[in-house]
């Protein structure tokens, strides 16, 4: 009996000295450790050894089997830490986060568009999109800018043929959407627009929205109501308006609109040049030489229609000093909104 506990215990060392996959670890538990294995065997038989023998064997037989599980424990705990270092070297880590793509956001023009259509919508006005390859009479001649008008030079057009052009501005919507319909009417078109001038505040295509409002007994006062609220809405500030007298062929009389400037409340600073005003958009009521060739009675009507650029609006609204950003395209520039 005594041998043959030595011979296990021999054998079970030899064993575990070769033993080099995590696979093998089972097997030498069932062999020698498991309840049918070698150790349990030679306890049962202790009960067949002679009395005065059984406390000596059986002691030894659980020194043996006591230093063997403990030998059999670290042979374990050494291959699976090696197998997950193995592991880590030439498997992928499934429990690591997947990589999430970039996401993309709107460029914020689109979303200063979108927040300028929503602003006038919940004022009750309706959407309307118009065509960017333009013909003469909608873009200059139903405005009240016939050929050779000087506010032609203003527009620095490009010119498809002689009669066809890519749009100068929205406002030929306002001519389309009078001879639709028939008053009243509150519509805004907003859209992209073509000149040829590029510069720091300036790019050949950009985006303008046009605006018209035809009643019976339609103010001024009216239109400075819808640009106010517009304005608090988009710089979600009470911002002071100024209008200024100008000169638009298609209004009567025309002013273009300042509000207090948003970089330092009016007090003056490098962004509106020490006035502390900035120019946002044009407007005015409706001249009745506009109202006459789309058919409406300029005696029973009147409206305003103003037009503004979202540029112009984005680059207040975010503090950007160069327009040419938006259409960079980089990504460092366009993540930030
Ligand atoms: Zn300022």
């Amino acid at each position: 009996m005594e041998k043959e506990l030595e011979k296990l215990e021999a054998e079970a060392k030899e064993f575990l000295s070769n033993l080099e996959e995590t696979s093998q670890i089972e097997d030498f538990r069932v062999r020698f450790l498991g309840r049918k294995g070698q150790f349990s065997t030679i306890m049962r038989s202790l009960g067949s050894v002679p009395a005065e023998d059984k406390p000596r064997l059986g002691q030894l037989a659980n020194t043996i089997k006591a230093e063997i599980e403990q030998l059999f424990e670290e042979k374990t705990k050494d291959l699976q830490s090696q197998s997950a270092h193995l592991g880590k070297k030439n498997l992928p880590d499934l429990t690591l986060p997947g990589r999430r793509p970039a996401q993309g956001t709107l460029h914020p023009v689109t979303q200063v568009m979108q927040e300028t259509c929503s602003i006038f919508e919940s004022l009750g006005f309706s959407v309307a999109e118009g065509p960017d390859v333009e013909v003469d009479y909608y873009n200059f001649e139903a405005l009240n800018i016939p050929a050779h008008h000087p506010a032609r030079d203003m527009h620095d057009t490009f010119y498809v043929s002689d009669s066809v052009l890519l749009r100068t501005h929205t406002s030929p919507m306002q001519a389309r959407v009078m001879e639709a319909q028939d008053p009243p009417l509150r519509v805004i078109a907003p859209g992209k627009v073509y000149r040829c001038d590029s510069d720091i505040t300036h790019t050949p295509m950009f985006h303008q929205v046009e605006g018209v409002l035809v009643d019976k007994n339609i103010s001024f006062a009216d239109l400075k109501g819808i640009l106010t609220v517009f304005t608090q809405k988009m710089f979600e500030k009470d911002l002071p308006l100024r209008f200024r007298p100008s000169f638009f062929p298609f209004t009567e009389p025309s002013a273009e609109v300042d509000i207090a400037c948003v970089m330092c409340n009016g007090v003056g600073c490098r962004v509106c040049k020490k006035t502390g005003w900035l120019e946002i958009l044009g407007s005015g009521m409706i001249d009745p030489e506009v109202f006459k060739m789309v058919g409406y009675d300029p005696k029973v009507y009147s409206g305003f229609a103003f037009g503004l650029g979202i540029e112009r609006i984005a680059m207040l609204k975010y503090g950007i000093d160069d327009i040419r950003l938006f259409y960079e395209n980089d990504q460092r520039f366009l993540s930030q909104f």
